[in-house]
């Protein structure tokens, strides 16, 4: 029999093949989870399945090894989904090698795109995007990393915090100043004069590193874009990417959901199980529908994002601040109506409650979010205004 939700809204064959996949790899993993995401450097097993599923190729472009012929944000959302319910530590390694790899994609020579993409696609070589410095989170414009010319090479000096992959990765896409300009360049992780220091630990362990570039010199086809292009292509990567976020999220807040039922289901106080007691049945149809609600908007914009990144990147952000905010709420939620037992830690909703909380944060706060978008809607409210008077 078709399901309810079957029609407008069902997500095409392929996507569902896909779920079906990622849905295999995150089971494998399952038993390993618990350790693989309380990890500071990618787990070597969790590595090896996701290599074998061949998922990893959903984040680069057919050409190059990947699965589909354009990087589909859809497919990313789908699979992330799916494997941040059950391992943040496995949902980060995929979507890493997406977001690490896709300004090469976009702009990177024809040398180091054959070099290093196919390598990424089959989880060969670990990709990270360095951005954030000790002194610069937000205001990215006041990175005071630098690219200079030298004999023909390329020269890198500076220092990058709170990278992901940092130490684990095989290469690095940089975003640095280069005159007045800001440019982005591949780094090799062997190249002499890098230095990878572990010197923060966050409440959801992450693979998480500072690195130090000192003089670090590339060949000149290790630019990736032309000078200047920095910003557009990190854009184009936040494009193609942010949305995966608000999928990442619906998979911890369902999971959250999944675990406070269990739990609210089988207990029983003042002779009736929890979830059948005062405003608990309330608290769960309140996360269940928050949760569909953040699912509706986070599969609209993936489906726009997968046809034009740029054109859809209101709704993207919209989807990854409306899907992280709910998914704090739910797993909140889920610790309250567990009573004391969702406070132990080492427990499922214990991980589930760290793990959400820096999706606030990364790949653009709620708040430098909201800010933006809130200038797009004075913007068109303007534009809109004058046209009604015209
Ligand atoms: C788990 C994790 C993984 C990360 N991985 C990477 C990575 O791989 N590569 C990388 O480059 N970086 C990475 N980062 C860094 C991340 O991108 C930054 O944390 C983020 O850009 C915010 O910068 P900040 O933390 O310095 O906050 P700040 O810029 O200091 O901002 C602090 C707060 O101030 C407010 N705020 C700041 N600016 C504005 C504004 N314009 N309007 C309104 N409010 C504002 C917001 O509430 C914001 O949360 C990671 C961070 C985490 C937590």
């Amino acid at each position: 029999m078709t399901s309810p939700e079957a029609g407008l809204f069902e997500l095409p064959d392929r996507y569902l093949e896909l779920q079906a996949e990622a849905r295999a790899l995150a089971s494998s993993v399952a038993g390993i989870a618990a350790e693989a995401d309380e990890s500071d450097s990618v787990h070597p097993e969790v590595r090896a399945r996701l290599a074998a599923s061949g998922l990893a190729a959903v984040t680069v472009p057919a050409e190059f090894g990947g699965r589909f012929a354009r990087v589909d944000s859809l497919a990313v959302t789908v699979v992330r989904e799916v494997l941040a319910g059950v391992s943040a530590h496995l949902d980060s390694v995929f979507a890493m090698q997406g977001i690490g790899s896709y300004p090469i994609v976009a702009g990177g020579s024809d040398v180091v795109r054959k070099r290093w993409l196919p390598a990424v696609a089959g989880c060969e070589a670990i990709a990270a995007l360095a951005l954030t410095e000790p002194e610069v989170g937000s205001d990215l414009k006041a990175i005071t990393t630098s690219i200079s010319e030298q004999d023909g090479d390329l020269i890198v000096t500076g220092h990058k915090s709170f990278i992901t992959n940092a130490g684990d990765a095989d290469l690095y896409t940089v975003l640095c100043r280069e005159g007045d300009q800001y440019s982005l360049i591949l780094v090799p992780a062997d190249t002499q004069g890098i230095t990878v220091t572990r010197p923060h630990q966050i409440i959801a362990p992450h693979v998480l590193g500072d690195v130090a570039f000192d003089g670090v010199r590339v060949p000149a086809d290790h630019r990736v874009g032309e000078p200047g292009e920095g910003f557009r292509l990190t854009l184009a990567t936040l494009a193609t990417f942010r949305v995966s976020v608000a999928g990442a999220a619906l998979g911890v807040a369902q999971a959250a959901l999944d675990e406070a039922l269990r739990h609210t289901t089988g207990r029983t106080q003042f002779g009736v199980p929890l979830a059948r007691l005062g405003p608990v049945p309330s608290l769960l149809a309140l996360s269940w529908t928050e949760i569909e609600m953040a699912r509706s908007l986070t599969y609209r914009a993936a489906a726009a994002a997968a046809r034009d990144p740029q054109a859809s990147l209101h709704l993207s952000s919209m989807a990854k601040v409306g899907a992280t905010e709910v998914t704090g709420r739910v797993v909140d939620r889920a610790v309250q109506v567990m009573g004391r037992f969702g406070l132990v830690r080492g427990s499922l909703i214990e991980r589930l409650y760290r793990e959400a909380r820096p999706m606030r944060i990364y790949e653009g706060s709620t708040e430098v979010i909201l800010d933006s978008l809130a200038r797009q809607l004075v913007k068109r409210h303007g534009t809109s205004q004058q046209g009604s008077q015209a």
